[in-house]
């Protein structure tokens, strides 16, 4: 049989939607609505938001382990009602929590994994993921032996032992000191760099913008923005002049109502502005005549965490 054409799109939602029911405790939630998004075949995308905006929930039905109450989804072109088992799968999941069986080591776990995936024994690649993501010398210790960051990347191997082509993972690097974030960034490039799709929600905005090449921010279960990243920052025309001056300030000199002026801890008047809007050279001028006299300068672009806060705020 030929192989069936890959799919323009790893993952693909056209009016998702998410109510959940209410408790005696708490009202219903509609955490997702009518959500349309289409990520990319290889792309490294970052799926973005505040807590409470959907995230997990979105995730959740691509896993099959939140029932949707509307719209449709796929995953690798199989749609989840309808094929279930491929559009399972296609995705492999790396959940928020470090929730493993602490009496399984490693290799057993890998295993397992791949067992109930159905991944025949002459297939399975156990050696080589644990391998990869550095747990070879620990492929029999107890899983409750092992550190917060290697638990992490066993769950990230958990979720490749099917050799799916779309990975999510989900806040994998919170409380992953900064060695460990850097091994598991360069796996997940590795697996990117030979064509799996990555989905990843994360808080570390900084993380976002340097890994993903196409961003979607989602606030209170909508879509707020999808673009490719570079587009995304450059969206918020603006920049910070940060002028340190020869003498002390106690206030933002007058006259600069027309855009932010503060002062830094350090001393700093730092002008934030839109480029369309203003010239340096003509805030320069301004803080000259405001008797102002300059000893150092400095400028600074918007970045994506500029971008997030002016796009969720309000
Ligand atoms: P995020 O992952 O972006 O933080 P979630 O998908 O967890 O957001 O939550 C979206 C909304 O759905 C929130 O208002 C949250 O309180 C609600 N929610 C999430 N899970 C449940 C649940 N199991 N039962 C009821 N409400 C839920």
């Amino acid at each position: 049989m030929p192989e069936p054409a890959l799919p323009a799109y790893a993952i693909e939602a056209r009016g998702l939607d998410k109510t959940y029911r209410g408790t005696k405790k708490a009202p219903p939630a509609h955490a997702l609505k009518a959500i349309d998004l289409a990520i990319p075949r290889g792309a490294f995308f970052g799926l973005l938001g505040p807590n409470g905006a959907g995230k997990s929930t979105f995730i959740n039905i691509l896993g099959g382990l939140v029932v949707k109450s509307g719209g449709q989804a796929a995953i690798w072109g199989h749609d989840i009602d309808a094929d279930p088992m491929n559009a399972r799968g296609a995705i492999g999941i790396v959940p928020q929590e470090l929730n493993m069986d602490p009496f399984f080591t490693p290799i057993e776990s890998l295993e397992l994994q791949a067992g109930f995936y159905g991944v025949p024994k002459a297939e399975r690649r156990t050696e080589e993921i644990l391998r990869a993501v550095g747990l070879w010398d620990k492929k029999d210790a107890y899983a409750r032996t092992l550190s917060g960051g290697m638990k992490r990347r066993l769950l990230v191997a958990k979720a490749m032992v099917h050799a799916p082509p779309v990975l999510v993972l989900d806040e994998p690097t919170a409380g992953v000191d900064v060695e460990l974030r850097r091994q598991l960034w360069d796996y997940v490039k590795r697996l990117h760099g030979e064509g799996v799709t990555i989905v990843l929600t994360t808080h570390y905005l900084e993380e976002a913008q340097e890994l993903c090449d196409t961003i979607a921010i989602i606030n209170h279960g909508r879509v707020i923005a999808c673009e490719p990243t570079e587009k995304l920052v450059g969206r918020l025309d603006q920049k910070t002049l940060v002028v340190l001056p020869q003498t002390e300030l106690t206030a933002p000199p007058p006259g600069f109502t027309d855009v932010t002026a503060g002062l830094r801890q350090n001393g700093a008047l730092a002008i934030t502005y839109r480029t369309s809007e203003h010239s340096v050279e003509e805030l320069l001028d301004r803080v000259r005549r405001a008797g102002v006299s300059i000893r150092d300068l400095s400028i600074e672009e918007a970045d994506l965490e500029d971008v997030f806060v002016a796009l969720t705020s309000g």
